[in-house]
């Protein structure tokens, strides 16, 4: 294999938005509500913004990133200070990250992301499809200059100091199934795509009753979900992929580490996380100055050994 200093998506030293607007249409895996979704392209420095249409103006804005999650379970949820929310955004929002989409207006009618065939690559088509326009403005990165961890029980997630982003996870489910699976991946447009974009959303037969009970899954189904019983997968044509679960717990944790708001110059490496911990993860690094440095990303790929060596000085 050819040594590469840094991937594709953390070589393109100007910010990017969409050339188009794309829309899709689908019902939302959690609510089952069908929702009609445009993203459009959006200003430098604007980051990734939800738009409530069904929610009156002033209050129908929704910032996504780190620090306007509310909730973490099953699916990435976020917020405003008005209490309007918009839920299961991490696919839609690793499609754009990895595919180098840095500023995109989400307008949607409803709470929740359609959730299309369950993975990211109706997205990532759809982000090819229109293009990426260059902005004029630098694109900055978050470069780890000191491990950060997190633990949770027997789960773990770390960022760790690395001139070139892997992601590295384990999973470890009680059903046969799915067992362990381990997986390790440079972060890049084209690994994404290739390797977890395709990876679907899944669930557990046994658990479908309680779940939809909680108001979970509603709009859950075999079109958009790989639903897990006893003895293997429901799915008449089976899983995408041997490992498709691990893939899709990477696109997840691309999705959750997105909410950074820039590239991230560094490596992930899990055990057993989730929504939850990756963002409690990127809380305690954006909140521990010492441990990352902001800079534009023009500027790390000749200096990374020297800003390690400053930060640790
Ligand atoms: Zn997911």
């Amino acid at each position: 294999m050819m040594m590469k200093p840094l991937q594709d998506r953390n070589t393109q030293y100007a910010q990017q938005t969409l050339k188009k607007p794309f829309t899709c249409i689908g019902r939302g895996l959690h609510t089952g509500l069908k929702v009609i979704m445009t993203v459009m392209p959006a200003e430098a420095n604007s980051g990734y913004r939800f738009v409530r249409r069904d929610v009156s103006a002033g209050r129908n804005e929704v910032i996504a990133a780190w620090h306007t999650v509310t909730e973490t379970n099953l699916c990435t949820t976020v917020s405003n200070n008005m209490g309007v929310r918009v839920s299961t955004i991490e696919h839609l929002i690793a499609a754009l990250y990895a595919n180098g989409v840095d500023n995109a207006r989400i307008v949607l009618d409803g709470p929740e992301v359609p959730i299309m065939d369950g993975s990211a690559k109706p997205f990532s088509e759809l982000i090819e499809s229109v293009g990426l326009e260059t902005l004029e403005e630098e694109r900055k990165a978050i470069v780890i200059t000191d491990t950060i961890t997190v633990r949770d029980g027997k789960k773990e997630a770390s960022l760790i100091p690395s001139p070139t982003s892997w992601i590295t996870m384990e999973i470890d489910f009680e059903s046969s199934v799915i067992g362990r699976q381990s997986l390790s991946l440079e972060m890049g447009t084209e690994n994404f795509n290739r390797e977890l974009a395709d990876s679907r959303t899944f669930g557990f037969v046994d658990q479908m009753n309680t779940l939809q009970a909680l108001g979970y899954a509603r709009g859950g189904s075999l079109q958009n979900a790989v639903l897990v019983a006893k003895n293997g997968v429901i799915n008449k044509d089976g899983l995408r992929h041997e490992n498709e679960f691990i893939r899709h717990k990477m696109l997840d944790a691309i999705g959750d580490l997105a909410l950074s708001g820039a590239p991230i110059i560094g490596s992930f490496s899990a055990k057993y996380s989730g929504h939850k911990l990756n963002n409690e993860l990127l809380r305690k690094l954006l909140q521990s100055q010492n441990a990352y440095q902001y800079v534009p990303l023009r500027e790390v790929s000749d200096n990374w050994v020297e800003m390690m060596n400053v930060s640790a000085g």
